[in-house]
């Protein structure tokens, strides 16, 4: 099938590209599914004009109206993307596919899972993987943030300014000294080596049992184990990612392959609904012009 432009992610900053593209009149393909956005899972009150609104209803009538502007939205999964000769050839789980002048990468940052007892039982009760997002629900409470590395540091040092006791848990300390050196001037209490068998609660998280045995009285549990997902897209279409799967952009919202743009969670922090819409508008708008002046 021949577009335009393809859009990789099916979240809010792929389908403010999609309105933006669709309204200069090119022809719009969305891939992705809009269940797996995180804003799939939010309860929106930090948004411009919004006071609170469920992030689903948000999603689904970004949908809508990118629909109504003629985009296409196909609930596949791309499993490759790479340029043949003059154009993008993606291919996904449905074995169709897509070919298009432009492409943008929106996939957001699928953030790993810790897998263990509690952790999908209480996501949302006190299970968190987004300190940004969530740290406001734990002021003067006493918060774990689990991982090994400097996403894992940064949410601990941010929840310490909101957290009355915050408990960094690692199996394996992996952070930059100048980064450890301000985790351990700050209040954080550094947990390592631990690691962590279950979440316990009843309605919401109320501790931790480490593997050897120790508990944690905890209201909070960050898993802040690393970003990953869109790093092999990128690495296919010569996008080169940074160690954590982050794709630079500069102003408008180029990658270093021409032709391919990234918007939302996947090119940093804060990964946060107002950022990602923003920097869709930029990467629809700029990918319809690169294709427009193409076909002039
Ligand atoms: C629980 C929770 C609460 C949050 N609360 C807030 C809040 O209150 N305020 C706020 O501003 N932000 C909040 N956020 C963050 C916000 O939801 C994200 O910043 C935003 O959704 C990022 O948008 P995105 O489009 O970049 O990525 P996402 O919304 O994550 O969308 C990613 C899309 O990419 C698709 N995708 C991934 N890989 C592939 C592939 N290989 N092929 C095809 N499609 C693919 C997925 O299916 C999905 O459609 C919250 C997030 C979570 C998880």
């Amino acid at each position: 099938m021949d577009f335009d432009v393809i859009i990789i992610g099916c979240g809010p900053a792929g389908l403010q590209a999609a309105i933006h593209a669709a309204r200069k009149k090119v022809k719009v393909a969305v891939l992705g599914h809009l269940e797996a956005s995180g804003l799939n899972r939010a309860d929106v009150e930090n948004y411009f004009g919004i006071d609170q609104m469920s992030g689903k209803e948000l999603l689904f009538k970004g949908a809508e109206q990118a629909r109504r502007f003629g985009a296409e939205i196909f609930e596949q999964d791309v499993m490759k993307a790479e340029r043949k000769d003059d154009a993008f050839e993606v291919i996904t789980d449905h074995d169709l596919e897509f070919r298009s002048r432009a492409l943008i990468l929106a996939p957001g940052i699928s953030r790993k899972k810790l897998n263990v007892p509690g952790e999908k039982e209480f996501l949302g009760k006190g299970v968190s993987y987004c300190a940004s997002c969530d740290c406001n629900f734990f002021r003067q409470k006493t918060v774990a943030v689990i991982g090994d590395e400097s996403t894992a540091a940064s949410s601990a040092l941010l929840l310490t300014e909101y957290a009355s006791v915050v408990y960094w848990i690692s199996k394996n300390l992996n952070v930059a000294p100048q980064l450890m050196a301000k985790v351990k001037a700050s209040k954080a209490d550094i947990i390592s080596p631990a690691s962590v068998a279950r979440i316990t609660g009843d309605e919401v998280v109320k501790g931790l049992e480490l593997n050897d045995g120790r508990r944690l009285a905890v209201d909070g549990v960050f898993i802040e184990l690393g970003a990953k997902g869109a790093a092999d897209l990128a690495l296919d279409l010569n996008v080169l990612p940074d160690p954590s799967g982050i794709i630079e952009v500069n102003k408008d919202m180029e990658t270093s392959v021409p032709g391919v743009f990234a918007c939302g969670d996947v090119t940093g922090m804060p990964w946060q609904l107002a950022r990602a819409v923003g920097q869709g508008c930029i990467a629809g708008t700029n990918a319809a012009k690169l294709v427009r002046k193409e076909a002039d």
